[in-house]
Order: structure tokens, then sequence, then C-alpha cells
């Protein structure tokens, strides 16, 4: 196998917050190696010819298609990446797993299907799973033979999963466990043949089951009729006088929260990727309908507010990709850092869980640049956008889901503090240390500053003054709510979005110096144009969240001390970013596409 560039050492989660790094250390889509982007190509290939060409027909939800077609993905090798080799799976490293994600998303009910099967319905096996368990689930799992689901949402609980009502208890004769209850909106339940489901034990204890289509009181109720993704099954599930071999409990009892959340984290970053994938699709089909539509005598794409929004879709397509990638490169390496240890995906689960906070904001960000595109799109389409025979009208309405499944984007905005704060207080991140030396720096007032000098000089100030941006209203957050801070969302929110943008831009900024680096300054310029546009706009963003969150916590001369340091720490000369985006505009439109891919 073709080897992967990965850094020597692997940075601690959340660690971009305080740390800088240097653009070496980022793995970015210039070095996938051979083997990464063939499977890439493998699956956007079967995407093309066996999926897409059917999708009218799995819109109606034909009998038995989507499964066929998991099957046919699991013959080629694209259902397994996540089973270890010794279970018939492939065991694919985390960015050969991103590059999957990515490249089967051209149509979101698959691409949906897919994460439902290969990630959150067998992940849980494959973590959690005894091997008598993984024995008999995963080599039928990885070939698709069966299909996979994961069953947590219930009518009353979404959000608040563990207000399960589902109940288990053990049979008078101690050899099954007894299930009642309902789950909803379950992705491939309608012809999956293995559920994950989760119940509380004795109406108490959160815990989880493995549960096989035609156990005795187990029914599928009827396809939800949805806004988008119709061509993937959503449907009701019920449990009455359900048995299930008690051997059949996942995991240990009252832990159910435990596999729920961990399989969460795995499935939130793979959303981001499917996400991804999708959007640069989408783009695609916009820069090519801008060339061929013309008005007033011209192709559309010729006019400066349509080129604009072609490059900005490319432009916040290219933070995304350089978040995840880099995230994916960072947990690779973690990986291998770790050495090889007994048990490979215990392992794996633990680093999974050090970047919590890198997979919750590629759900986030993924999602929600993923929405954007769409939109503009479907802009760009005029009327024909508006038009089901047009191909934008469908991925508008399939992209909107993205927000609300695998956790809302607010409890994954919600969870970025929290989780922050835990690894702050356990001392896994130093952020208190981080938050004394900036106070320090702060009471030393203005020192004076060397004149920006060098290529990226106005955005390493950009990077260097959303991270200080962030410590300083999170401090202040921290030092006025304490244990109650997770009571003011809005201002949890605001510090959970500078947190993104300073992820966002401090990636697109190292993977455009490491380009710049590598293929030299000229060759890499568009992409340098695509990053400083998105530093540019990125650090008045972080800008505006401070200020929300720093005026709700501060008043009087505090605040407008507070206000002082923030506006140093967002001093930046203006960019002419009208400029770099019709560059970027221009590289979309002469290659149809993406202008990164693979760069
Ligand atoms: C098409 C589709 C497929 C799905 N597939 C699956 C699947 O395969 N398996 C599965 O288990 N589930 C699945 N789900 C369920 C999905 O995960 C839930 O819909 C989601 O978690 C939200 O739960 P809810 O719908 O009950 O919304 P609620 O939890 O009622 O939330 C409603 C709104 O309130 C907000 N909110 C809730 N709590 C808070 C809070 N504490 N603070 C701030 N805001 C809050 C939410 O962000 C949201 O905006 C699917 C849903 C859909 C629509």
């Amino acid at each position: 196998m073709a080897t992967t560039a990965l850094p020597r050492t692997a940075a601690k989660g959340g660690s971009f917050l305080i740390e800088a790094c240097r653009p070496e250390e980022i793995f970015t889509p210039a070095d996938l190696n051979d083997d990464q982007r063939l499977i890439g190509q493998t699956a956007e290939e079967f995407v093309a010819k066996e999926v897409l060409p059917l999708a009218a027909e799995l819109e109606q939800h034909k009998e038995g298609l989507m499964s066929s077609l998991l099957k046919k993905a699991g013959e080629l090798g694209l259902l397994g990446g996540g089973v270890p080799e010794a279970y018939g799976g492939s065991g694919l490293d985390k960015i050969s797993g991103t590059v999957l994600a990515e490249k089967l998303s051209s149509y979101a009910s698959f691409a949906v299907s897919h994460g439902a099967h290969a990630g959150i319905g067998t992940l849980p096996i494959v973590y959690f799973g005894t091997e008598e368990q993984k024995k008999k689930y995963l080599p039928k799992l990885a070939t698709g033979e069966w299909v996979a689901c994961y069953c947590l949402s219930e009518p009353q609980a979404g959000s608040d999963a563990q207000n399960a009502r589902t109940r288990a208890v053990l049979s008078p004769d101690g050899k099954h466990w007894i299930l009642n209850g309902q789950k909803m909106w379950i992705t491939n339940g309608g012809f999956a043949d293995v559920y994950i489901v989760f119940a509380k034990v004795d109406g108490e204890k959160f815990s989880c089951f493995i549960v096989e289509r035609g156990y005795p009181g187990f029914s599928v109720g009827a396809e939800e009729k949805k806004m988008g993704i119709k061509g993937s099954s959503t449907v009701p599930i019920f449990f009455e006088n359900c048995r299930v071999p008690k051997e059949n409990l996942l995991h240990e009892i009252g832990r159910g929260h435990i596999v729920a959340f961990n399989i969460l984290n795995v499935g939130r970053f793979n959303l981001g990727a499917y996400c991804l994938g999708g959007a640069k699709k989408v783009l695609e089909a916009a820069a090519k309908y801008a060339k061929e539509r013309t008005a007033f005598g011209k192709p559309i794409g010729t006019f400066g507010l349509v080129g604009a929004k072609l490059a900005e879709m490319a432009v916040r397509i290219y933070a995304v990709e350089s978040m995840i990638y880099r995230s994916a490169g960072m947990i690779d390496a973690a990986m291998s850092a770790a050495g090889a240890a007994a048990d490979k995906t215990q392992q794996l689960m633990k680093v999974l869980e050090e970047y919590a906070i890198e997979s919750s904001i590629s759900k986030i960000y993924g999602s929600e640049v993923l929405d954007f595109v769409v939109d503009e799109a479907v802009q760009i389409y005029g009327g024909y956008g508006f038009h089901e025979d047009y191909p934008v009208a469908r991925a508008y309405r399939d992209s909107r889901i993205n927000r609300i499944f695998e956790g809302t984007n607010e409890i994954n905005r919600l969870l970025i503090i929290q989780m922050l704060m835990k690894r702050a207080m356990s001392g896994a991140l130093p952020l208190l240390a981080a938050g004394a030396k900036l106070q320090e720096e702060i009471v030393a007032g203005p020192q004076f500053e060397e004149p920006s000098s060098g290529a990226w000089a106005e955005q390493e100030r950009a990077v260097a003054g959303a991270k200080k941006t962030f410590l300083l209203a999170a401090g202040a957050a921290v030092q006025k709510y304490r244990e109650q801070l997770a009571e003011q969302q809005e201002v949890v929110g605001a510090l959970s979005n500078i947190v993104m943008e300073v992820y966002a831009m401090e990636s697109s900024l190292r993977r455009a110096q490491k380009a710049a680096a590598l293929r030299g300054e000229a060759a890499a310029a568009v992409m340098a144009d695509a990053a400083r546009a998105f530093l540019y706009d990125a650090a008045d963003r972080v800008e505006k969240e401070a200020r929300t969150a720093l005026a709700a916590v501060a008043e009087g001369d505090m605040l407008r001390t507070q206000l002082a340091v923030l506006r140093r720490f967002s001093k930046r000369e203006p960019l002419d970013t009208i400029a770099s985006r019709r560059r970027v505009a221009a590289a979309v439109e002469a290659g149809n596409r993406y202008p990164f891919e693979g760069r």
C-alpha cells in the first residue's frame, strides 16, 4: 500500500484553540495516497453507474431496490470499511473511510442508507460486541448480506434520547429479554435484518440490544412521508413483548449511553464527509448550468452576482474539506502513535472520543455549508431550480435533514462547549493556563506590534486573534456563570460558533500554505484566494459572535474594556475579497467544478 503523509505527532482534540500548528503538520487532500484515491473513485463510479440511474424508482420506494444496491455495494467492498479484516471487512483507516463517505454522496438517499448500515448500524457490534456477536453478525453486515440500522429515537425522546420509554425485562426463565415500546424515524428500518435497539432494563437502566427482524413481537410500521431523502427508508418499529435472546444484550446493562454516544460521534464525523461530497456535486451542476444558461445575451455565469455565488460555494466547501481531512489525518496519526494495541477497535474508539469536538464541527459545519450550497444552486437555476425535473430541487430537499439527525446542530453546538469545559477541568486540555496567560497579556496593555510582513501575515494574525478572542469571550462567560454556563445557551452557541470558525480558519490557511510550499505560489494562487476570502469573512463572524457574547456577560466599564481588547484582537487590513472571489469563480467556471479537488 502506498504510504500516507501523516503528521508524526498527534495533536490533542480541541488543542487547535490554544496551540499553533505548522502547515506540514496537517493532512490535506493533496496527501491522499493512490489506494485512498482509488477507493474514492470506486465509490463514485458505483453511485454514478449503479445508483443514480435508479433514483426515480428509489424515490418511489421500489420494493427491494435499496437493499439490493446495498448488497451490490457490499460485494464491491464498500460496506465493510469499519469492520476489521478478521470479521470479513477491510478495516479501513479514517482517511480512506472519509474519502469513501464523501464519494458515495452523489445521491443523498443512498449515502444516508449507507451511513445507517455501515456506520451507526454496524459499528456498535464492532466496538461493543462479544466475540460471538462479532462472529455471528459482522461478516454478513460487511458484505451486505444483512442490512443494519440504529434504533435510538422514540416519538417522545429525540434529542433527550435517554428519556426513552422502551423497556426490557428478563423473562421468568432468564433466557430472553422481553422488549416493549416503540422506536421512531429508523433509517433502513423498512428492510433491515439487524436492529441495534436501545431500551431501559426494568424501566431504569439504559441498555442496548441486537434485535433481528422476525423475532416474535417485532413489527415494522409504514414508511414516513418525508420532505427529502425519499429514496431512503424511514419507519417506526414496534416491540410488543418482543423476545430477544439473552445473549443479544450489547455491552453492559445500564451502559447503553456509552454505546449510543460513541457511535453517534463516529456518525457525526462521517455525516460531515457525506455533506462535503454532496456539496461538491451540487456546485458542479450549478457551474455547468451557469455556463449553459443565457440571459441578456450572455451566459449567466459571467454576471458578477452569479460568479460570486459559485465562488462562495467553492470557498466554503474548501473550508469544510480542509477541516475534515485535517481531522481524519489527526485520527489516523493518533492511531499510529498508539502503536500496535492489542485491541485496535477499542483503541480507535478512544481516539474517536478524543476528537469528539472535531466530529461535532464536521457535522455542523458540513451540514450548514451543504444547506448554503444547495440554496445558492437553486438560485442559480432560477425557476428551473424550483422544478423537480432539474437536479437541484431534490438536492435542496435532501440537504435539510442533515442539520437534524445525528444530534441536531443545536445539541452539537452545546456539546462542543460542554466537551471543551470537561477537557479543561480534567486537565486534558490546558485551556485555563492559556486563559491566564492571555489575561497577563491583556493587563500588560497593547504592545508595540511588528508591522505585518510576509504573504500570510494578515491571515496569521487573524487566526491568532480569533484564538485569543475565544479565550477572552469564554473566560468572561465562565467567570460570570461558572457551573451555570450551560443554562446560557445563546452565549454557549456564540462561543461554539467561534470555536468552529477558529478551526475552519486555521485549517484553510495551513492547507493553502502547504499547497504553496509544495506546488509553488503561482500554482496554488487560487487556493490562496479562497483561503484569504474565507479567513477575512470568518474573522468578521468571530468578532460579531464575541461581541454578542461579551455584551451578555459584562456591562459598563468592564464591557467597554473587553470590547476594546476585542477590537485589538480583530484588527486587520482591508482585503479586496471581490477580486479574490472573482478569481475563484473563474477557476470554478473553467473546470465546471469545485477547483481544489485532491489538492
Ligand atoms: C429522516 C430521518 C431519519 C432519522 N434516522 C434515525 C435513525 O436511523 N435512528 C434514530 O435513532 N433516529 C433517527 N432519526 C431521529 C433524529 O435523530 C431525531 O429527529 C433528532 O435527534 C431530533 O429529535 P426530535 O425529532 O425528537 O426533535 P426534538 O428533540 O424534539 O428537538 C426539536 C427542536 O428542539 C431543539 N432542542 C431539543 N433539545 C434542546 C436543548 N436541550 N437545547 C436546545 N435546543 C434543543 C432541537 O435542536 C430541535 O431544533 C431520524 C430522523 C429523521 C427525520
